[in-house]
């Protein structure tokens, strides 16, 4: 890293201990930087890296609950509203046991970038809570929902933050969330929330955007090489939201998706993935993924090893923040995948990233690759805000073309600073821009 940067980046390390996840996506977004800020010297002047490195807002609150056994919890709920430049917060909640403040500002500092990326009017934002999901009932899950927007509700606002799901967060508790939120503030405030039901606001299109707008983005990778999807061999991480989507949408382009997981270890179907039954098992009876092959009888479970040790052409990670390592990534190396794209966040570990790009493997980073929920989340905001509701083909559309549009940036500013076909510099460069620049225009803020 530069000198300038690295001290830059030593204070944020100083000043942020233990926070692991935040320290690494900061470094990854600095190791792109140099070029930018020798080019830029207002950048320094006016202290931007040091500024966008500090949150706007940082929410930490109380979220007591009652199970259905009368036992009382307490959780903690964050909200870390980021940077307002572009528009107002936008960005997920992410209820999981491993959420802490450290998780919660690496998915925000990203989201920065990402939302720049997009094209639309939105800053970066995350939050969430380290309340497990998992084994709750419907009742349980409400009254979690409840008591957490109990406290969000004063912070959010069409004009001010307007998160959605993430891991742990789907269309059921978007649900609950938003019904408390109309509750206490008495207004059907459609724009403070995204991520909807279909008769209530939501986006068509939405529930598949983040995973159909992975494969897009790696489909005009492909197309830097004259090459495609069709009849290529796809192993996808996860099994939840992303997950899913991803595998229709490659499905949909003649790929054949043969491996996917959850965190109890991952499934291998020669035959190809039959999405319906991984749907049924996963967003009907929300059941484990072994269940699939006990279903069927092409499919294996392993519990033990790695997803990433299955042969393919492209990798498509889905599930969580440094699922991939330098190991995973020498092996699909070693098995000749040709592309690699981040359904989720920050899924593989910088060794794995300076990996694929030594080898000349497409990589397609986070910010970039997973940036069509959010998108569709604006276009959600959109038809909030003029009380419309689009098809599924005109939203599914507006996705594709926004997807063709992040691309395109990420692969001009790579050129423009003579690094071709690095997407993560792209991204970076690209993303931080824009940011950086409206900064500037609106003032020492
Ligand atoms: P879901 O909760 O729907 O699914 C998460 C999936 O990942 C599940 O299959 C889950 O398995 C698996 N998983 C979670 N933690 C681990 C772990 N430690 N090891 C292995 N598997 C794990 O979440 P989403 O699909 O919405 O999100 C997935 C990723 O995509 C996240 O990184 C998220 O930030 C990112 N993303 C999501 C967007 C969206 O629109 N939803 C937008 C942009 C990015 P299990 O059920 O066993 O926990």
């Amino acid at each position: 890293m530069d000198a300038k940067l690295q001290s830059v980046f030593d204070g944020v390390v100083r000043r942020n201990p233990g926070e692991a996840e935040f320290h690494q996506a900061v470094a990854e977004v600095f190791e792109s930087l140099a070029p930018v800020l020798a080019r830029n010297p207002q950048y320094a002047e006016g202290a931007v890296l040091q500024r966008m490195c500090e949150p706007e807002r940082q929410i930490i609150f109380r979220v007591p609950w009652q199970d259905d056994q009368g036992q009382i919890h307490i959780n903690r709920g964050f909200r870390v509203e980021f940077n307002s430049a572009l528009g107002p917060y936008k960005g997920g909640l992410r209820f999981h046991p491993s959420v802490y403040l450290g998780i919660i500002k690496f998915l925000g500092f990203e989201q920065i970038f990402k939302n720049s990326l997009t094209g639309m009017p939105i800053g970066g934002g995350k939050g969430g809570s380290d309340f497990d999901p998992r084994g709750r009932s419907d009742a349980e899950i409400m009254r979690f929902c409840q008591s957490f927007m109990t406290e969000l509700y004063r912070h959010i606002g069409e004009y001010t933050d307007v998160p959605a799901g993430d891991i742990g967060v789907g269309g059921r508790e978007i649900g609950y969330l938003f019904g408390q939120y109309k509750r206490i503030t008495n207004r059907h405030e459609s724009g403070v929330i995204t991520g909807k039901g279909l008769n209530w606001g939501g986006s068509r299109a939405r529930t598949e955007a983040t995973g159909y707008g992975a494969v897009m983005f790696t489909e005009e990778m492909l197309k830097t090489r004259s090459d495609d999807l069709d009849g290529r061999r796809v192993v996808v991480s996860g099994s939840g939201n992303v997950a899913i989507y991803a595998t229709e949408k490659a499905q949909q382009l003649g790929a054949k998706v043969v491996a996917c997981s959850d965190s109890s270890g991952w499934i291998v179907d020669e035959a190809g993935i039959d999405l319906e039954l991984l749907k049924e098992i996963k967003e009907i009876q929300r059941g484990r993924i072994s269940e699939y092959a006990d279903r069927r009888s092409s499919a294996r479970f392993e519990s033990e090893g790695t997803i990433w040790s299955v042969p393919c052409d492209v990798a498509l990670p889905c599930a969580t923040q440094n699922e991939l390592n330098a190991a995973d990534a020498k092996q699909l190396v070693e098995n000749k995948v040709i592309a690699v794209a981040e359904g989720a966040n920050m899924p593989c570990t910088p060794e794995a990233v300076a990996i694929f790009q030594e080898a000349g493997v497409l990589f397609g980073p986070g910010k970039a690759a997973n940036a069509g929920g959010v998108a569709t989340s604006a276009l959600e905001m959109q038809q909030n805000a003029s009380r419309d509701v689009w098809s599924f083909e005109y939203a599914e559309e507006r996705l594709h073309q926004i997807m063709i549009g992040v691309h395109r940036r990420c692969a001009q500013t790579a050129e423009e600073y003579g690094a071709p076909g690095n997407y993560v510099l792209g991204a970076n460069v690209a993303g931080f821009i824009k940011v950086a620049d409206a900064m500037i225009a609106q003032g020492l803020i």
